[in-house]
């Protein structure tokens, strides 16, 4: 997707700071932090929001979380506990049209709706 921010940042064309990678997915720091741990967790393939998911994407989510496990434990806020979020659509305030998942923690975190 050409005017994709995230897939620029997928393409290397532009820099981020990336905390994980493999084939199918990224990992890189949120470049506005609302808490002490802020990571991005974005599959590769651009798909715009939860309601894009197809069926063949399962297992592809599934994998997220399984980066999200492991970057918890990485990141040192398992123990303390983290927030996982998507936001979609205009209500929930996405402003990346690229699905992503945010990792928070950190600190004590505050529900705030
Ligand atoms: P959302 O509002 O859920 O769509 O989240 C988009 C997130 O992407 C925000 O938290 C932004 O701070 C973050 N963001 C936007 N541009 C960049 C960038 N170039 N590098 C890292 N994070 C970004
Ligand atoms: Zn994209």
């Amino acid at each position: 997707m050409e005017d994709c921010i995230f897939c620029k940042i997928i393409n290397k064309q532009i820099p981020s700071q990336i905390v994980y990678e493999d084939d199918e997915i990224i990992a890189f720091k949120d470049i506005e932090p609302v808490a002490p741990v802020h990571v991005l967790v974005v599959p590769k393939k651009h798909i715009a929001s939860v309601l894009e998911i197809s069926e063949e994407d399962k297992i592809l989510i599934g994998k997220i979380y399984t980066v999200i496990q492991k970057l918890a434990i990485e990141l040192g806020i398992d123990k303390d506990g983290f927030r996982v979020v998507t936001n979609c659509g205009e209500n929930a305030g996405q402003t990346v049209k690229h699905i992503h998942f945010h990792l928070l923690g950190g600190k004590k975190l505050a529900l705030t709706m």
